[in-house]
């Protein structure tokens, strides 16, 4: 099967564009953006994202046959790396989790008039949205065990339940809440999705979690991880989504296409990471010569590049089968990527802080927050552990069971070997030895 990984020149003078508009309008900003006047920062934002808009390449994750801008997963899989090398870059462009994840969501399994009154709005940027699954006390790896639950009472659904790191909940207008509505539709039935505007009377919106990324965390900031605990909080009946029990495989349509755009902007992340190696390498002696004339240090530098590139193919791999067969059909690919990215990103960080020593371990250079804000790669979408076990178990289905010696046995093949000898001498015509 042939693979075919290049894009048009019209698309790659987009890339092009992207690349230097995110190197010259948004790289520039980073020292200073997290003490930016909020109120300012708004206007400037809605001015870069208007330029974005007139490429033609504001939120282009979905795909024009659910009503979005997209180009398929391969180009947005080239979009995502470029958009990788700066975090704010994502909200510049209309890409950001957990919003873009939602979209797809609502985009498959919502009303008209439910499209027109949250995915539509959210799509041009009018409102936020957030996804509240995981909860405090069960694990957030098994979603077929959840304690939050729904239920119909007249004409609305009455919701109760404790969630917790949930992403944007204090700054969202909506969330999209999974509760449980019909314990006997275990483990794959019994859940749906919820359309919760966050002012709901009973949704109590706790605290936002400090995290290693964010240790002094401030209410209220884009990016935070919400704790929420909902008590009879009630919704009109037409804010479920899809028919009760819908939630599990609305849930799925969410994550697939995510895991690529995490792999992409991960390596966009590592391949700056490694610029910083490389530069800092070439710029510092130490007994007498170069860091970068140290082999233990060129180990690290060609071993990141070797992931990096790697990683790449794998996951434009990926990208091109989703584009070709659809993301159900290769959903333990995505998983695959997902869990082979999130290490080679943090490995390639570690690295770069090991080379810049003890300069790499402060907060001068943005190796650091961006490795704490990275580490939640190989747990966040389901941790890492459940996507290898997917993998092996999807891979081990293609394998019969064997009695006796395994297939590959030597002495047991013996036998085949040497008819398979008679019978090439005999077709050959070698004659019979004298010896
Ligand atoms: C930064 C961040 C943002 C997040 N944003 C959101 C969000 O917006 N909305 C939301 O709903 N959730 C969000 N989450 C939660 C995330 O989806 C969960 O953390 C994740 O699914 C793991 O669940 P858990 O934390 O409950 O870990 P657990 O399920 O308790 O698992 C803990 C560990 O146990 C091991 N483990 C678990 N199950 C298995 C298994 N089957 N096989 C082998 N090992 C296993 C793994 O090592 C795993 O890391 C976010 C998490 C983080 C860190």
């Amino acid at each position: 099967m042939a693979w075919d990984f290049e894009t048009d020149d019209e698309f790659a003078q987009q890339l092009v564009w992207m690349r230097e508009f995110i190197d010259t309008q948004l790289i520039p900003l980073e020292p200073i953006y997290d003490r930016l006047p909020r109120d300012e920062w708004r206007v400037v934002e809605a001015h870069l994202q208007n330029q974005v808009k007139e490429r033609g390449l504001w939120g282009v994750f979905l795909d024009p046959k659910l009503g979005g801008a997209g180009f398929g997963q391969l180009k947005l899989a080239l979009m995502s790396e470029v958009i990788g090398r700066c975090m704010m870059s994502m909200g510049i462009f209309g890409v950001q989790a957990p919003d873009s994840g939602n979209m797809e969501l609502l985009a498959h399994g919502a009303t008209d008039e439910q499209k027109e009154r949250w995915l539509w709005p959210n799509l041009r940027g009018e409102i936020s949205s957030a996804f509240a699954l995981t909860e405090p006390f069960f694990a957030g790896a098994d979603p077929t065990a959840i304690g939050t639950t729904a239920v119909m009472d007249g004409d609305e659904w009455v919701i109760n339940g404790h969630k917790w790191f949930i992403t944007n909940a204090s700054v969202a207008d909506i969330l999209l809440v999974f509760a449980e509505t019909s314990p006997e539709g275990r483990p794959h039935r019994h859940a749906s999705v919820f359309v919760v505007p966050t002012d709901t009377p009973g949704l109590d919106i706790v605290r936002d979690i400090a995290t290693m990324a964010h240790p002094d965390v401030e209410f209220g900031r884009l990016g935070n991880h919400a704790e929420l605990v909902f008590r009879d909080c009630r919704v009109p009946a037409d804010h479920l989504i899809g028919q009760p029990g819908d939630g599990f495989v609305l849930a799925q349509q969410r994550l697939g296409g995510g895991r690529i755009h995490h792999a992409m902007r991960w390596l966009g992340q590592a391949q700056r990471s490694l610029d910083i190696m490389c530069e800092r390498a070439v710029s510092r002696t130490s007994h007498g010569k170069v860091l970068g004339a140290h082999q233990m240090v060129q180990d690290y530098v060609a071993l990141s590049h070797m992931e990096i590139q790697a990683a790449r193919l794998l996951t434009f791999n990926t990208a091109w089968k989703v584009d070709k067969f659809g993301a159900a059909a290769v959903r333990a690919d995505l998983g695959m990527i997902k869990a082979h990215v999130s290490k080679v990103v943090l490995a390639v960080l570690d690295r770069t802080i090991q080379v810049c020593g003890a300069l790499g371990y402060s907060s001068d250079l943005p190796v650091e927050s961006w490795y704490r804000n990275t580490r939640f790669g190989p747990i966040g979408d389901g941790p890492d552990e459940l996507h290898k076990s997917v993998l092996a178990r999807t891979l081990l289905k293609s394998y019969k069971p064997v009695d006796g010696w395994p297939s590959e046995h030597i002495p047991s093949r013996v036998p085949a070997a040497e008819a398979k000898w008679a019978e090439l001498r005999d077709r050959a015509g070698v004659e019979e030895s004298r010896t």
